[in-house]
């Protein structure tokens, strides 16, 4: 269906896209992922002409479509965009929102326009909202409107960049739901995600972006259990684990459970979960380790996700005497323990290799 060649995009003289080449068949749906700044949100808006590719080809459905004299209404309209900031019509209702393109760019009269937008609106689950304004809606109402307001054009693709990212955690899954199901009825879509188990669970494919060119593709199983290249495997990695040195007494505990947060939501941890962890992280290091090193800690956190069980694992790595630092609280009156006791689904100690290995399941 799109067929790319030795695409490149350059801004100033700074090489963005050095050459991209990939195809998408049409009923795919293509995960895009990598770190940021390299250059995914550029390859999409190149595939839909909002940006002009510096070089190379871009065939769709056999049109080079960066050749002078392409219909480039006619391609953008084969090609829907989701934006992670939604880019709804502020000052129109959402079913006028709905209405618009199909009745000035596909020539459609409001009566069909709007009995297809009723349709589209209640398949994503937001038609008791027909008369409101995008004000008056949720991030996730909303972009569900804007996707559905992309399919008011018939795509025959729709692109998303990043559109989960500007949402509540809370939110993130209703979106998602809307996307998996279009992916089962067959619609071809590109997304950029960093919703790595989504990825993995409805792309028929992955490709991970990084230096300019598309680094590395491949099945979901290839590039997120098994990938190839070292870069692939260090980004795939860091998103599994989390993982943070604190060398000093005086470390920044705000800017740790920031970190902590956001690492989370990207495995979209329900609010309770998260402030447990960062509760447990806070109590851990302050009230039990912190006190074991006379000068500066050197503590290895780290805390990973596990998808088979849906739990998150923190574990502290720390060199020193060997004791388990559970045993040495004293028991009856200690709020930290009792907390921490109460919002973890198990904790263990092992002395490993000379280190202290403390393990707590959230
Ligand atoms: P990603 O989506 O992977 O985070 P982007 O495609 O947004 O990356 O950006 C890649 C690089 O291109 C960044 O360094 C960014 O600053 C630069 N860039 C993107 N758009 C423009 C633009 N319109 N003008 C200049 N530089 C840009
Ligand atoms: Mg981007």
């Amino acid at each position: 269906m799109i067929s790319v060649k030795n695409l490149s995009k350059r801004f100033g003289d700074h090489w963005v896209l050095k050459d991209i080449n990939a195809e998408i068949r049409k009923g795919e749906v293509i995960s895009i992922i990598g770190p940021s700044g390299t250059g995914k949100s550029t390859f999409l808006r190149c595939l839909n002409l909002l940006e002009r590719p510096t070089g190379g080809s871009i065939v769709i459905d056999g049109v080079n479509i960066l050749q002078k004299g392409t219909d480039e209404p006619k391609l953008r309209r084969k090609m829907g965009m989701v934006f992670q900031s939604f880019n709804l019509f502020a000052h129109l209702t959402v079913l006028d929102n709905l209405t618009l393109g199909p009745m000035i760019l596909l020539g459609k009269s409001r009566q069909d326009a709007e009995s297809k937008a009723i349709e589209l609106l209640k398949s994503v689950g937001v038609s008791e909202k027909l008369h409101q304004f995008p004000d008056e809606l949720s991030g996730g109402q909303k972009q569900r409107v804007a996707i559905a307001r992309c399919l008011a054009m018939d795509p025959e693709i729709i692109l998303f960049d990043e559109p989960t990212s500007a949402l509540d955690p809370t939110m993130v899954s209703e979106v998602l739901s809307v996307i998996r199901r279009l992916a089962k009825d067959g619609m071809t879509m590109a997304i950029v995600t960093h919703e790595m188990d989504f990825a993995k669970n409805v792309s028929s494919r992955v490709f991970y972006m990084d230096e300019g060119i598309i680094y590395e593709e491949g099945k979901p199983s290839d590039i997120f259990d098994n990938p190839q290249k070292e870069k692939t495997r260090i980004f795939i990695q860091r998103i599994r684990k989390f993982c943070e040195k604190v060398v000093s007494r005086h470390f920044d505990l705000y800017k740790l459970q920031a970190n902590l947060e956001l690492f989370c939501a990207r495995h979209t941890a329900d609010k309770r979960t998260v402030s447990h962890i960062l509760l447990i992280v806070e109590e851990v290091l302050g009230q039990m380790l912190l006190p074991l090193f006379p000068g500066d800690p050197a503590i290895e956190l780290t805390l990973e996700y596990s998808e088979k069980t849906g739990d998150f694992q923190l574990l502290f790595n720390y060199a020193g005497l060997q004791q388990n630092p559970f045993l040495l609280l004293p028991d009856s009156d200690n709020l930290s323990l009792r907390l921490i006791e109460k919002l973890t689904k198990s904790s263990s100690y092992q002395w490993i290799a000379g280190r202290n290995h403390l393990s707590i399941s959230i």
